[in-house]
């Protein structure tokens, strides 16, 4: 399904585990060949120590951007599908270790919360290892509700967990 207006989709890529550098850099691969998003942009990527259980290997951040047409549940399952093919199984461990996490941070200004899907994503605003790469690509985005990128990044807790390091 698509809406007639063009938005920004920007899209958080993780992973810890099968060489996570590598299934983030397969990901973007990915996410170019949607025919439903064009002009991607790409950050660098970032290593930072896992959210809830810490018994687990640090995770490979990275965000992407680009503009769309689709409606947030389109995009969904489209980011679902890729997450598949990568070998994402759900063990219902609430983040646990995963091979490929997509999440759809935000579309445009789109506001949304139902069943399926809730856009902006939960949590953006205080996770460095999203902001930081977000704010390489989109500063100045406007996230509803939030504030831009880039002051959402200045003010989230956690200054030095988050370190760019080396692409696959
Ligand atoms: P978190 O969402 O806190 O980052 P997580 O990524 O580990 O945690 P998942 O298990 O990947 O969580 O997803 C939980 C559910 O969230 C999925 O069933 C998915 O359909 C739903 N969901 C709702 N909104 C979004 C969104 N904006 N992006 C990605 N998944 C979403
Ligand atoms: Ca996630
Ligand atoms: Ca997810």
């Amino acid at each position: 399904m698509t809406s007639s207006r063009w938005r920004p989709i920007y899209v958080g890529i993780g992973s810890n585990l099968e060489q996570p550098a590598v299934q983030v850099s397969r990901a973007m691969q990915a996410l170019a060949q949607l025919a439903e998003v064009v002009g991607w942009m790409f950050s660098r990527c970032y290593t930072s120590p896992p959210m809830g259980p810490q018994d687990q290997p640090a995770f490979v951040n990275a965000v992407a951007g680009g503009l769309t047409q689709a409606t947030a549940e389109t995009l969904l399952n489209a980011l679902q599908r890729i997450e598949q093919a990568a070998g994402r199984t759900r063990d219902g461990q609430r983040w646990g270790p995963r091979i490929l996490d997509l999440d759809l941070l935000a579309l445009g200004q789109t506001r949304q919360q139902d069943a399926m899907i809730t856009v902006p994503h939960p949590g953006i605003g205080e996770r460095r290892f999203v902001l930081a790469p977000w704010s390489e690509i989109a500063p100045e985005f406007e996230i509803p509700g939030l504030g831009t990128v880039a002051r959402c990044l200045i003010s989230a807790p956690g200054q030095a967990d988050v370190i760019e390091t080396a692409a696959a």
